[in-house]
């Protein structure tokens, strides 16, 4: 009778130690492959998780489910018009603007980097507009974010993305982003959110708003028709 109390109560323990290494062995490898096997399979585990340098600064992956690391530092460069971009993007768009001025197109940096408090209220400013016309705040929030990008998980917080626009007294907006899209690949830029990637970057439309990735990927986003996203999981 003894030995068999002793006997259970052992299995007992075993079965609990067992549980519990199990349980630290599961977590530890989440945690070390979890990256690789979310960049392979196209999802997380988490629902969220930072965006990083990994692939160099001119890929880093910032959108919903990639959020900007709060500290995330980066040396500005104003350009004409006021808006600042990251200084290593400076030359390139310089250049890309004076390139299509000579082709009589005339852009304008409409937006460059913004700070988080500046996405914040961006944000606030297009709930209130949904508000408005009369919708839910779950709604208007679900809404608003179809146009602007919740806090942290906007590009334009890296400094390395621009929204761009027609000089209107010198051209129209359509012949701004035709030139863009033909052209921008050549200077290291591509347009971030194409119409027949929405479904992957949660983000309509945007034929304003250009990325730096430089020109080695820009060149094959363009030639493969490869949003970021999709550019990182085969490439990086
Ligand atoms: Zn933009």
């Amino acid at each position: 009778m003894k030995k068999r109390k002793i006997i259970i109560k052992l299995a007992a323990a075993i079965i609990i130690i067992a549980i519990f290494i199990s349980g630290g062995i599961f977590h530890y490898s989440t945690a070390i492959f979890g990256e690789e096997i979310k960049s392979k399979l196209g999802f997380s585990f988490d629902s969220e998780s930072y965006a990083n340098n990994d692939n160099g600064f001119n890929l880093i992956l910032v959108n919903f489910e990639n959020y900007l690391p709060q500290n995330y530092s980066v040396k500005l460069k104003s350009f004409a018009g006021g808006e600042k971009v990251d200084e290593r993007i400076y030359e390139p768009l310089k250049r890309m603007i004076a390139d299509a001025e000579n082709d009589e197109v005339y852009m304008t940096v409409v937006s460059g980097f913004r700070t988080r408090e500046k996405q914040k209220n961006l944000m606030k400013e297009k709930v209130r507009e949904y508000l408005k016309l009369g919708y839910s705040i779950k709604k208007a929030n679900e809404l608003s974010k179809k146009w602007v990008a919740p806090v942290d998980t906007s590009e334009h917080q890296t400094g390395l993305a621009v929204d761009i626009n027609q000089n209107p007294a010198l051209c129209s907006q359509d012949e701004v982003y035709n030139w863009l899209y033909d052209n921008a690949y050549k200077y290291g830029f591509v347009k971030r959110y194409p119409s027949d990637k929405t479904h992957i970057t949660k983000i309509i439309n945007e034929p304003w708003h250009y990325r730096y990735v430089g020109i080695e990927a820009a060149e094959i986003m363009k030639k493969e028709n490869l949003c970021l996203e999709e550019y990182i999981q085969k490439y990086c």
